[in-house]
């Protein structure tokens, strides 16, 4: 049996090994390319390297003078190779490289804005709904996203959950027996190897109380070559297992990362999407709903649509309120209703998740409700009459 407490160990930074372009000339054609641990070891992570391979704005310059100490950077030659170099504005770019702007604090921002800290009974769990809980076992990811709402965890790649720890919060979900759905994340859980990851994912499934488990990653978007046969076949031993993926932009869905997900739904794990609303990213309601409509044909499940959290130097990513409600008006109804995500805020101080929608209400009388249709048609729903 594989020892828990084996890890993945990160490389540090790349600086200190032979840098060599051609591999990002044409990352997808290399020898080694479809092997993750060679993509988690020549990520892009140092200023020197990427600016060999691209053209960096001021901004950006900027950006990575002052980013000593903050959210590390760290891009898979694979998710690089789907950078348009040309595009100062592509949004995968945008996502990736940081820029000044991450320095700047906000009004409102916080260091942790879902307010998890204060609802962590035990280090790296937290326990805010009555039935479910985040466990988080990971502190690396593929690729950090400029906006990450745990930037103040993830990033520096310090090592995964330890056992000791990973006992603790174990003993808690033991103990406690309305817990009945586990929420694995991170940082991003598929950069543990599958032996590991197996290890936390065993030992949950002894609890009896347990009815699901499910992992939040981010990983089969920036590393799909991630999704071997290998973790699959691990993963199916533990239904019923569920997986929510992060993603942001229709480019991101390539063959590669199709091929991660048919892998995935194929061992019976059902495959939901997380997006996060991002300016200038995928804030045009033609943007997301290609998007959603692209999941669905990869067999993911929109499930949903994140206003984008007050964590401090993400000012730039957010967008008014109303471009997500404006989006949700022009999906619902207009496209598959499965296309169509929950758009949530996550209530800064630690409220948990709030569903906002459009007004389809017009009035509530008591025999009646008027309501309102995809189209701006009104009509009137009779209640029964009274006994
Ligand atoms: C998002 C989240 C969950 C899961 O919420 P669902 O709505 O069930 O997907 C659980 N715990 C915490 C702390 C969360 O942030
Ligand atoms: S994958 Fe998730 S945890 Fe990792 S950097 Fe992106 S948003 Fe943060």
């Amino acid at each position: 049996m594989p020892a828990l407490s084996e890890s993945f160990e990160p490389p540090s930074n790349n600086l200190a090994r032979e840098f060599s372009p051609e591999i990002f000339e044409d990352p997808n054609s290399h020898p080694e390319s479809q092997d993750w641990k060679w993509q988690v070891k020549n990520r892009i992570t140092s200023f020197e390297v990427l600016s060999h391979l691209i053209k960096l704005t001021p901004e950006e310059k900027e950006g990575f003078k002052k980013s000593n100490g903050r959210l590390a950077m760290a891009i898979t030659p694979y998710f690089f190779s789907l950078i348009d170099k040309n595009d100062p504005n592509c949004p995968i770019r945008k996502q990736a490289i940081p820029r000044i702007e991450e320095f700047k604090v906000s009004p409102g921002e916080l260091v942790d804005p879902c307010g998890e800290d204060s609802h962590s009974p035990v280090a790296g769990l937290v326990h805010r709904y009555p039935d479910r809980v985040l466990l988080l076992v990971a502190n690396s990811c593929a690729m950090y996203c400029r906006y990450c709402t745990r930037n103040r965890l993830v990033g520096r790649e310090r090592p995964p959950m330890g056992i000791e720890q990973f006992e603790a919060a174990c003993d808690y979900i033991r103990s406690k027996k309305t817990i009945r759905d586990v929420l694995i994340s991170g940082g991003d859980p598929l950069m543990l190897t599958t032996a590991h990851l197996e290890g936390y994912i065993r030992r949950l499934r002894s609890i009896p109380h347990l009815d699901i488990i499910r992992i939040g990653t981010r990983v089969p978007v920036t590393l799909p070559m991630r999704v071997d046969e290998e973790l699959v076949n691990m993963l199916r031993k533990y239904h019923p297992l569920y997986m929510s993926i992060h993603f942001s932009h229709p480019r991101e869905i390539t063959p590669e990362v199709s091929t991660a997900c048919n892998r995935l739904a194929d061992a019976g794990v059902p495959l939901g999407s997380q997006t996060v609303l991002l300016k200038g990213i995928n804030d045009r309601p033609s943007t997301m709903k290609k998007l959603l409509q692209k999941l669905l044909k990869i067999r993911v499940r929109p499930y949903y649509l994140y206003q984008c959290d007050l964590a401090v130097g993400t000012a730039h990513f957010r967008t008014p309120v109303s471009s997500g409600i404006n989006i949700i008006r022009k999906l619902r109804g207009h496209t598959t209703g499965y296309a169509v995500p929950t758009f949530v805020i996550d209530a800064p101080g630690g409220g948990g998740k709030i569903p906002i929608s459009p007004d389809y209400v017009v009035t509530r009388l008591k025999d009646k409700t008027i309501l309102r249709n995809y189209e701006g048609k009104i009509y009137d729903y009779i209640e029964a009459p009274d006994e």
